[in-house]
């Protein structure tokens, strides 16, 4: 068959790369002139099968009206948004509920255990660099309750083969040195250590370049327009520099999916939520981290990629607006360095290369993979947070979809179906 992957982001990227293995003729098309131009540009850069509860946790709504209109909040709602948000706003809030919560943290970890087996496999048949570490990832939390929060996460996650280790506040500054300086702040703090990190970006352009050899059609800086449905069957897509045909598509735009999946009746319960990102120089700093650390209560992830240390989070609810603000970048950094004295000394933040992106948030936080409904047309986004963890894993499962083979893991809560 011939197959077209539309989007070249992570998601896009790995789907191409498993239709190859299967043998088909595949083309990818992006708007971008390069891979990974979008959300998989400079994400928080961790493999995290440890981190998969969705975001609306029982806790959302309270949270989201105490840091309304805050700035400086890890969740901001902006006014602009809300009309945009109305009907999806409501069952994001009814997806909040504990029952729901729990079901789809053991979905979202079923594919993630998946994915970040995939990863090891495919690190073992493609040789690529992408300043990739398998030293296991740290969780920190400065209050009782929120170690309690992740004892019963962990275990949730454990059924899924996720393995943790609870820490106290001294185990944590035995695994990474450089927070033995706010020890005395912490509460204490997990240790995941099949989880993972690497720089999605370089990963996305090598494994792109693997694919290439392989005789993967790139067609970079061209964007999808129109996807035209004749007899019932998505043949064809228009662009701005022409049409392509093929025997099937797949959606992997990313928070553009809705808009261009409405064009043929197809409706995806996902909005856009903006995150920032700021990447630093470290190289030679014995105070930096060594070790990917998320900083659960200022909803902050902190991961050293190489000689670089790059800090990322936030959740800002702003429509389709990719605006870096610097306002929240230096949040970022500042709630992210606040863990690190010694070091904050001895750099210089304003150095810190900033970034914003929007990821695609499903209502109820897996993704969606497989078929759209419309004959022609599969579907592989909404993976919001965890875009870089599913990966392999949403590629792999939608490429055995098309091929109408059984994919290894139970698909329940992740198919368009679930919302029907
Ligand atoms: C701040 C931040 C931190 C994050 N940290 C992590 C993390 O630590 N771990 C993790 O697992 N996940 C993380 N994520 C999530 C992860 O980065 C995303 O889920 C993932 O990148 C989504 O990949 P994607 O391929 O679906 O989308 P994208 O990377 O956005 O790719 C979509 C592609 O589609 C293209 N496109 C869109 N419209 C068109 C069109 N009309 N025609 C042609 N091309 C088009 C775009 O150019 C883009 O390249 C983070 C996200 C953010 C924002």
């Amino acid at each position: 068959m011939h197959i077209t992957v539309i989007g070249g982001g992570l998601v896009g990227i790995t789907t191409a790369w498993y239709l190859l293995d299967s043998g088909h003729s595949v083309t990818l098309v992006d708007r971008a002139p390069e891979l990974a131009s979008e959300a998989s540009h400079a994400n928080g850069a961790m493999l995290h099968a440890s981190h998969t509860e969705p975001w609306n946790t029982p806790q959302a709504l309270g949270q989201l009206l105490r840091w309304i209109g805050r700035e400086n909040s890890p969740l901001l709602l902006r006014p602009t948004a809300i009309p945009s948000l109305v009907g999806w706003g409501v069952g994001f809030l009814r997806y909040s509920r504990a029952h729901h919560h729990a079901r789809n943290t053991a979905v979202n970890a079923r594919l993630a255990v998946y994915s970040l087996r995939l990863m090891r496999e495919l690190e073992d048949r493609v040789a690529i660099d992408y300043t990739q570490q398998h030293a296991g990832i740290l969780k920190i939390f400065r209050s009782e309750a929120e170690m309690q929060t992740a004892h019963t996460s962990s275990a949730l996650m454990a059924d899924a083969g996720v393995r943790h280790e609870a820490l106290s506040p001294a185990a944590v500054s035995d695994y990474e040195p450089a927070l033995a300086d706010i020890e005395g702040d912490l509460a204490g703090g997990f240790f995941y250590p099949d989880d993972a990190s690497g720089d999605a970006r370089i990963f996305c352009q090598r494994l792109g370049e693997a694919a290439v050899e392989r005789g993967l059609t790139l067609r970079l800086g061209e964007s999808v327009r129109d996807l035209r449905v004749e007899a019932g069957r998505l043949q064809t897509i228009e662009t701005d520099h022409g049409t392509i045909d093929a025997d099937a598509f797949v959606l992997a735009t990313g928070a553009e999916a809705p808009r261009l999946a409405r064009q043929v009746g197809v409706r995806l319960p996902i909005r856009p939520v903006k995150g920032y990102s700021a990447t630093l120089p470290v190289g030679g700093i014995e105070a930096a981290p060594a070790m990917p650390i998320i900083d659960d209560g200022r909803k902050i992830v902190i991961t050293r990629l190489g000689d670089q240390l790059r800090i990322a989070g936030t959740a800002e609810f702003t429509g389709y607006d990719r605006t870096i603000r610097p306002q929240r970048v230096r949040t970022v950094l500042e709630q992210g360095l606040a863990n690190f004295p010694a070091l904050t000394a001895q750099i210089d933040a304003s150095a810190a290369e900033q970034w914003a992106c929007l990821r695609p948030m499903t209502i109820d936080g897996p993704p969606i993979l497989g078929e759209s409904g419309v004959s022609g047309l599969y579907l592989n986004t909404g993976a919001g947070h965890l875009g870089w963890t599913f990966a392999a894993g949403a590629g792999r499962v939608v490429a055995d979809m098309i091929d109408g083979r059984t994919p290894a893991i139970d698909l329940a809560g992740l198919t368009l179906n679930r919302y029907r």
